[in-house]
């Protein structure tokens, strides 16, 4: 979909498309198998400027907004969808909240790092026992005068074994709720840090997840971002953006979908003729085209909104929410209509079904995302900015 584009975001998007499937695509299947993050092609998206959507320029930035940086996300998610992560784990996610929250020194030194990929980024929020519930989260930091001293999980970690620095959000008044979080720039090289990567996960295969572990972790008071306490907010405004990255992964794995679909019904003949004839798979191939470039405009129009400042969350969880429905539905449509193929690797089928699946659950499941436009459509939340 090319809607309204300028020609600067459509050469962005070619860009994008051409590194997906020259520098990503060889590699697909190798990684699926071995559960292989591969840094040169981490590297790669540094050097293309991939982690500088929404950064100022002064700190590294490529000039670009959500709107440039989701059509690269889709362009990359399309090719494989594990590749979608480092735009959040870098950009919108700890590049963009310090950005936002951080001290002058904090923006000097970390975000130049992350958008270039000297830093490799994280966020931690989820624990073993704390998902959905973020401000019912138990890891904390106690203040013993010079530094904090960090103990608890975090599970589920995004780039959680490779991760150099990244933001870690704790308790730091374990009975104020969602006013006892705080959010610290944490450094991966600190003493008393343990990672254990989570192997066979159902998708994402290439992209790296890990449980880490901080056993008397000593945090310098420099670390913190913004003011103590005051974490949860800021989790929630970095929530806004990073799921943004997510809608947008989730439109580049429907589009995938969809192209292999009509490719197959085109290729595959039984009773003498195209299956892609049959009515039935007419209406299969129908659906997932008004349901992608459905999913499109709302992504689209997210990404607009953020790009100019106005009220944009109920907007950003219905791409997300959205987001979840086409992809799944459509990656069970896909398998069906390869037949038997669609059941072997053969074909990317079965990769597309495991992948789709990880929109209902991260960066806000999809109960979640009910509540949030719901809440905002029946006038008991406002749409924030
Ligand atoms: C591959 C992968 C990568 C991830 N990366 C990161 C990361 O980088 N950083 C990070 O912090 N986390 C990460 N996560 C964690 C992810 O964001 C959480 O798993 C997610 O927020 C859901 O939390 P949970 O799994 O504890 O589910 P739970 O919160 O326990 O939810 C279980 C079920 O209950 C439902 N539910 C819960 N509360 C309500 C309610 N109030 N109303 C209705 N239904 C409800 C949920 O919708 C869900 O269906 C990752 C997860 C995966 C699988």
């Amino acid at each position: 979909m090319d809607f309204a584009l300028t020609d600067e975001q459509k050469m962005l998007q070619d860009m994008a498309r051409d590194f997906a499937e020259n520098e990503i695509k060889p590699h697909v299947e190798e990684d699926e198998k071995n559960e292989h993050w591969r840094k040169e092609i981490f590297d790669k998206m540094a050097e293309l400027g991939f982690f500088g959507f929404c950064i100022e320029e002064s700190y590294g930035g490529n000039g670009m907004g959500f709107l440039e940086g989701v059509l690269a996300v889709e362009q990359v998610a399309k090719v494989h969808t594990s590749w979608r992560m480092p735009f959040n784990m870098q950009c919108w996610g700890p590049a963009l909240t310090i950005q936002k929250f951080g001290t002058a020194e904090q923006k000097n030194h970390y975000i130049p790092k992350f958008v270039s990929g000297e830093y490799i980024g994280s966020f931690a929020m989820t624990e073993t026992d704390v998902g959905s519930d973020v401000a019912g989260m138990k890891c904390r930091a106690e203040d013993k005068g010079d530094y904090y001293l960090i103990n608890g999980n975090k599970m589920w970690i995004t780039n959680g074994t490779v991760t150099t620095h990244g933001l870690l959000y704790v308790k730091t008044d374990k009975d104020a709720g969602a006013r006892g979080v705080t959010c610290f720039i944490m450094d991966y090289s600190l003493p008393g840090i343990t990672r254990r990567k989570i192997h066979d996960k159902v998708g994402l295969k290439a992209s790296d997840t890990a449980e880490i572990i901080f056993e008397d972790v000593k945090v310098p008071k420099n670390l913190v971002l913004g003011e103590v306490n005051k974490g949860f907010q800021m989790c929630m405004t970095q929530l806004n953006s990073t799921r943004l990255g997510c809608s947008a992964g989730a439109l580049g794995l429907s589009g995938a979908i969809l192209e292999e679909s009509i490719k197959y019904a085109n290729e595959r003949s039984q009773f003498g003729q195209q299956i892609g004839r049959y009515q039935l798979i007419q209406q299969q191939i129908a659906e997932m085209k008004m349901e992608h470039e459905s999913l499109a405009a709302l992504v689209y129009k997210a990404a607009w909104l953020k790009d100019k400042g106005v009220p944009n969350v109920m907007e950003t969880s219905m791409s997300k929410l959205y987001g979840a429905k086409v992809v799944v539905h459509a990656a069970n449509e896909c398998m069906k209509l390869f037949g038997s193929f669609g059941y072997s690797d053969e074909y990317p089928c079965g990769r597309f079904l495991r992948d789709s699946k990880q929109f209902e659950t991260l960066e806000g499941t999809s109960n979640m995302h009910t509540t949030i436009i719901a809440n905002t459509a029946l006038g008991y939340s406002p749409n924030l900015a």
